[in-house]
């Protein structure tokens, strides 16, 4: 067994659903999208489902088959970009809930599926999905009579507490809402970390549930820990990996280790990722190829078979600064090869 080992805890998942839930007193969805940011969604939303969320939100339709095949009919399954050309079948197959983004949606939908569940998303200023305003007042009477399941729009800049947008983009979401019946929704994981004036009655957390910032109190989800394949002593002088682009400047233990840039490990972290045996820190030397990653073990009093790349010692996050990225970019993109073992309910 050469591939990487990841694994991911369940029982985290919820724990962190349950904490952001415990910061509201309204319902608390769940985003599975992007295949539960690359952690699986069919078992994500089983170990939800069993915590009581009973709705979740994906990107796409298509990402739902997985989820229905898991849970049946029973959730809500609500789409983000709304109900596009050639969706018709999956909506109804699979009995999603569209956030209608635009008239032209709109039309679409009552057209193709008279009295099936759909919600609105507008847009507040993030200028990405949604009815602009002027749209949604030229509909919002039509949209209304039709009982939507969900108002909701989106902020730009939760992760960021001070920023005046998010002041103003609640202004324009009340502007555009207050007075309807209908369950409205403004927060992800960071706009639950704003205040209660944010929560509305439905919050829409992803990065959270995964153990990610902007929720620094999350309780982590993944562990990925490496096999050393060959473990070779270098001479001061001697050159590591493509391009020659480290050069040893002391005898060197080195580990050759399963796991590279196929993986998702950012080929922007040659010599600048650690990996971890314990607490001792083994720097990452020369360039992360496709498949492997050379690691200086000098410092080891032993040798592993395995080095941690994300654990206690360092977690998704400090791997995504160290690669100038963001912890969703690092979790979405943890590879397709790694041996998965998922535990927890
Ligand atoms: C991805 C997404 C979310 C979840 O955001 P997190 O920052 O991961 O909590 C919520 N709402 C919309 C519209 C999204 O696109």
């Amino acid at each position: 067994m050469s591939t990487g080992r990841l694994n991911i805890d369940l029982d985290a998942v919820v724990a962190n659903w349950r904490a952001l839930d415990g910061m509201t007193t309204c319902k608390t969805a769940a985003v599975v999208k992007a295949n539960g940011y690359g952690l699986g969604s069919a078992n994500v939303a089983k170990a939800l489902f069993k915590a009581g969320v009973r709705q979740f939100f994906i990107a796409v339709a298509e990402e739902a088959a997985p989820i229905r095949a898991e849970l049946g009919d029973k959730p809500d399954i609500n789409v983000f970009s709304g109900h596009m050309k050639g969706d018709t079948d999956l909506i109804r197959e699979l009995r999603l809930t569209p956030m209608l983004n635009s008239v032209e949606q709109m039309t679409r939908h009552f057209e193709t599926l008279p009295g099936h569940p759909f919600g609105i998303q507008l847009d507040t200023g993030m200028n990405r999905l949604g009815m602009e305003p002027q749209e949604w007042a030229a509909v919002a009477e039509l949209v209304l009579s039709q009982n939507p399941t969900l108002v909701m729009s989106h902020l730009a800049c939760a992760d960021e507490p001070d920023h005046p947008m998010n002041p103003h983009q609640l202004d324009i979401f009340k502007q555009l809402t207050d007075g309807i019946s209908v369950p409205r929704s403004l927060a992800a994981t960071g706009g639950i970390l704003l205040g209660s004036e944010y929560h509305f009655d439905l919050t829409r957390p992803g990065i959270g549930l995964y153990g990610g910032l902007p929720f620094t109190d999350a309780t982590p989800v993944v562990e990925l820990d490496l096999p050393i394949v060959q473990v070779r002593d270098v001479a001061a002088g001697e050159v590591v990996g493509y391009a020659n682009s480290w050069q040893a400047e002391r005898a060197t233990r080195l580990a050759t280790v399963s796991g590279g840039y196929a993986d998702g490990i950012f080929r922007i972290l040659s010599d600048k990722a650690t990996l971890f045996h314990g607490n001792t820190p083994c720097p990452l030397v020369g360039r992360v190829s496709m498949d492997l990653l050379t690691i200086d073990i000098t410092d080891l009093d032993e040798t592993p078979d395995k080095l941690t790349l994300i654990g206690p010692q360092q977690s998704v996050d400090d791997l995504a600064s160290a690669a100038k990225t963001i912890g969703y970019e690092v979790l979405t993109q943890l590879g397709a090869r790694y041996t998965r073992k998922t535990y927890g309910k």
